[in-house]
C-alpha cells in the first residue's frame, strides 16, 4: 500500500480511466492534478462504441480464435487485419495472446473481468449525477444478432462464460427479432438482449463533462506530457514533464496505450499492444437501432448516438505509429447497410465521418492495475483493451482505494502488472 493520509496525486492521462480515477481520488480528499498534453477524452475514449456492457467478460483470445484468424485475414470485410511489416514486432504479444486462450485461462479471465464490469454503471452513477451528465448515459440493454444458428452455437462457450458469471439474457427468434427492430435485415435469425448493459450517447462529451465537474470541485488539469518520474530512493517526489515538473507524492499511470514507455522507465516491461479500431459515423441516418446492436460475426457494433449512428469495431494490428487505413472504416459502412438495408445506398460522404483509436490491450484481455515495481507510490491503471469505458468506474474506485491505503473491494491479484515475466 502507498502512504495513507492526504496526498498530492498526479494522474497521468485524461481519458475515461484517468478522469474517473481522478474524480474518485478527489472524493477521498486528495489534492489531485491530471496531466495530459491534450484536452480530456481525445484518446481511445473519444470515438469508441460507447457500450457499458457488464456482459463483456469474454476475452479476445478464446479456444478456437486462432483457427478463425486465416479466414478473417483473407476476408476484405473481416474483423481483423495485420500489417505484415509489423509482424516481427508483434510475435511475442501474439504468442502470449494465443497462450491466454485455453479453456481454463479464459474462465479465470472472465471471472476477473466481471469484478470490474459488474455494477459498472452503478459505480459511475454518482460521478455522472454530479456532472449533470445523466442525459449521456442510457440503460436499455444491448442486442447481439446472428445470421445463422450455427454461428450462435459457435459462441456457446462465450455465453457459458457469461452465464457462469451471473449474466442473464433474453433470446429472440427470427420472427420476434423482426418485431423488436423492423429495420434490421431479415437475414438475422437469432437475437439476444442483455438488459443490464447500457451505453453513452457521446463518449467524448461524457469524459469532458466528468472532467469539468472534477475541476469545478477543486481538481486541476494541466496540459503537460509526462515523460518520467522523480524518485528519492523508492518514494515518488514528482513527475518529469516535457515542459517542466509537477510535485507529487503519488501517481497513477492512466495514459492508455502511451503508458508502456512510462512503465518501462519503472522497470515494468508490460506487453501492451494497440488493437487499433475504427468508427464511422452517419449523421441524420434514415434509420437507427433503439439500442446498441452488435453483429456477432462481423464483430462490429451499431450504436445510436447524439450525432447520429456510429458503427465501431474491427481490429488492426499495426503498431501505434502507422497511419490510419481509412478503408477499414469504410468497410463499416458496407456492414451497416447489410445490417440496416434501408440505409441510403449512395453516399458521397458529406454526412460521414471516420475515426481511428488505440485500444490499449494486454494479451490476456485483463488490464494492469497495481503498484509499479520501482515504487509503490506509483499505481498503474491501463490496458483495458476493448472494455475501458465499461471498466473505468470500478478501476477508478479501486485505484483511489489503493492510493488511499484502503482495502480494495475488487481483488486486484489477477490484474498484477508483474504477471508477465
Ligand atoms: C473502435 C473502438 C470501439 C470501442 N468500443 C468500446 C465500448 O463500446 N465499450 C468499452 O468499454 N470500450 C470500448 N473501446 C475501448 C475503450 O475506448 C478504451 O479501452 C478506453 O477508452 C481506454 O481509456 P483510457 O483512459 O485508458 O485511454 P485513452 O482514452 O486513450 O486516454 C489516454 C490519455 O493519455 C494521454 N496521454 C498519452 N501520453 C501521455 C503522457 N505521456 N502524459 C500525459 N498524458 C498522456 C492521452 O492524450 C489520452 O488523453 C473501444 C475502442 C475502440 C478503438
Amino acid at each position: 500500500m502507498v502512504r495513507s493520509g492526504k496526498k498530492t496525486v498526479a494522474v497521468i492521462g485524461a481519458g475515461m480511466v484517468g478522469v474517473t480515477t481522478a474524480s474518485f481520488l478527489l472524493r477521498k480528499g486528495h489534492d489531485v492534478v491530471v496531466l495530459d498534453p491534450n484536452a480530456p477524452g481525445e484518446g481511445a475514449s473519444f470515438g469508441n462504441a460507447g457500450c457499458f456492457n457488464g456482459s463483456s467478460v469474454v476475452p479476445m483470445s478464446m479456444p478456437g480464435t486462432i483457427r478463425a484468424v486465416p479466414g478473417w485475414l483473407t476476408d476484405p470485410m473481416g474483423p481483423l487485419v495485420i500489417r505484415w511489416s509489423y509482424l516481427p514486432a508483434l510475435v511475442p504479444w501474439l504468442a502470449r495472446f494465443i497462450a491466454a486462450g485455453s479453456e481454463a485461462r479464459v474462465a479465470q479471465q472472465a471471472r476477473a473481468l466481471r469484478t470490474l464490469l459488474a455494477q459498472g454503471i452503478e459505480t459511475l452513477a454518482p460521478l455522472v449525477r454530479d456532472a449533470g451528465a445523466q442525459d449521456l448515459v442510457q440503460r436499455r440493454g444491448h442486442l447481439f444478432v446472428y445470421r445463422s444458428l450455427a454461428s450462435w452455437q459457435k459462441e456457446s462457450l462465450a455465453w457459458r462464460l457469461r452465464r457462469d458469471n451471473g449474466i442473464s439474457w433474453d433470446e429472440f427468434s427470427q420472427e420476434e427479432l423482426r418485431q423488436l427492430d423492423p429495420n434490421l435485415s431479415r437475414d438475422y435469425v437469432k437475437g439476444v438482449i442483455v438488459r443490464e448493459n447500457g451505453h453513452t450517447t457521446n463518449p467524448h462529451r461524457l469524459v469532458t463533462r466528468l472532467a469539468q465537474a472534477f475541476q469545478r470541485d477543486g481538481g486541476r488539469i494541466e496540459r503537460l506530457r509526462a515523460i518520467g518520474f522523480e524518485l528519492a530512493e523508492d518514494r515518488l517526489t514528482g513527475i518529469r514533464c516535457a515542459d517542466g515538473h509537477v510535485s507529487a507524492d503519488a501517481a497513477v499511470v492512466a495514459a492508455g496505450i502511451w503508458s508502456k514507455p512510462l512503465a518501462a522507465e519503472l522497470g515494468d516491461r508490460i506487453p501492451l499492444e494497440t488493437e487499433r479500431g475504427y468508427h464511422l459515423m452517419i449523421r441524420d441516418p434514415e434509420i437507427a437501432p433503439r439500442i446498441p446492436t452488435a453483429d456477432a460475426e462481423g464483430k462490429f457494433v451499431a450504436t445510436p448516438m447524439e450525432q447520429g449512428l456510429r458503427l465501431a469495431g474491427t481490429v488492426e494490428l499495426a503498431g501505434v505509429g502507422a497511419p490510419p487505413r481509412w478503408e477499414r472504416a469504410r468497410v463499416l459502412l458496407d456492414h451497416a447497410r447489410r445490417m440496416f438495408p434501408a440505409l441510403r445506398a449512395e453516399d458521397r460522404g458529406e454526412r460521414i465521418t471516420t475515426w481511428m483509436g488505440h485500444r490499449p490491450s494486454l494479451p490476456d484481455s485483463l488490464p494492469a492495475i497495481g503498484a509499479s515495481r520501482r515504487s509503490r507510490d506509483i499505481v498503474y491503471a491501463f490496458g483495458h483493451g476493448h472494455v475501458g469505458m465499461a471498466c473505468a468506474a470500478k478501476t477508478g474506485k479501486t485505484v483511489a482505494e489503493l492510493v488511499s491505503g484502503e482495502p480494495t473491494d475488487v481483488d486486484i491479484a489477477p490484474f498484477s502488472p508483474q504477471r508477465f515475466r
